[in-house]
């Protein structure tokens, strides 16, 4: 697997989405290079949820097709997208409550890379996590869990992270110490696609956006580049 400057580490082409009949996404193109930050943004029942599902081989039926580092992944299972260097960090974080957070993020560790990141790196950055770390993950607050997500996710040494609503019901200060992490991750060289309703902070943090609808890509570009009252028409579609 290699990728070269002339392609992105996710390459989504001409892509579709189904449910039964209904085409939840329809033929939508999307790429995210390496370190690079791309951020989907929608309404509910724009189909960012069903995109994330069809990169990470969980959807139905898809037409079109998803490349990762030059290599197209559409039909494989999900453990080999995983073991090919997909993260994704789930909506409702999807933590073993009964487990610690230690024994959560080591699962992390077990199915990824063993490369750069450690476990070093993440009590650097979420040192309250180490304090807790034999604790039961089903204790720790919604934002503490968050970041337990986002470590086990960080573990597994992704070269792409899949962030699906990582700020849902958590405090804004709880938010910007997750989001703290994106510069780092950047660096790494790590791309990320980032599902958010929070549109302000999506924007905030991407290099490049796409506004989805009704499962079509309506608008496209670099945040510092359109206005809101652009992005707003396009997200309700008015
Ligand atoms: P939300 O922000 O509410 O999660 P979303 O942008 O992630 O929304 P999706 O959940 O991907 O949107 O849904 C896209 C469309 O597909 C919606 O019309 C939804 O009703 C439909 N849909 C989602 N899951 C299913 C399913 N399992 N079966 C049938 N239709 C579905």
């Amino acid at each position: 697997m290699s990728t070269t400057a002339a392609s992105p580490l996710l390459a989504i082409e001409g892509v579709s989405v189904f449910y039964g009949n209904f085409r939840a996404i329809d033929h939508v193109d999307i790429t995210v290079g390496a370190g690079e930050i791309v951020s989907i943004i929608g309404a509910n029942g724009a189909g960012k949820s069903t995109l994330l599902k069809a990169i990470i081989g969980q959807a139905e039926r898809v037409e079109g097709d998803i490349s990762f580092a030059g290599d197209s992944i559409v039909g494989r299972r999900t453990e080999a997208i995983v073991h090919s260097g997909i993260m994704l960090v789930p909506e409702g974080r999807r933590l073993f409550a009964s487990l610690t957070v230690e024994e959560n993020l080591r699962l992390g560790w077990q199915v990824g890379r063993k490369a750069e990141i450690g476990f070093d790196d993440i009590w650097r950055q979420f040192p309250m996590l180490k304090d807790k770390r034999r604790q039961k993950a089903g204790l720790l607050s919604g934002g503490q869990q968050q970041m337990v997500a986002l470590g086990r996710a960080l573990l597994a040494n992704p070269r792409l992270l899949l962030c699906d609503e990582i700020s849902l019901g958590l405090a804004p200060l709880v938010v910007n110490e997750l989001y703290a992490l994106v510069p780092d991750i950047k660096r790494r060289g790590i791309g990320v696609l980032i599902v958010e309703q929070d549109i302000e902070r999506s924007l905030a943090v991407a290099d490049r956006f796409y506004c989805l609808l009704e499962g079509r890509v309506t608008l496209a570009g670099r945040p510092g580049d359109v206005t809101r009252d652009l992005v707003m028409q396009h997200y309700f579609g008015l």
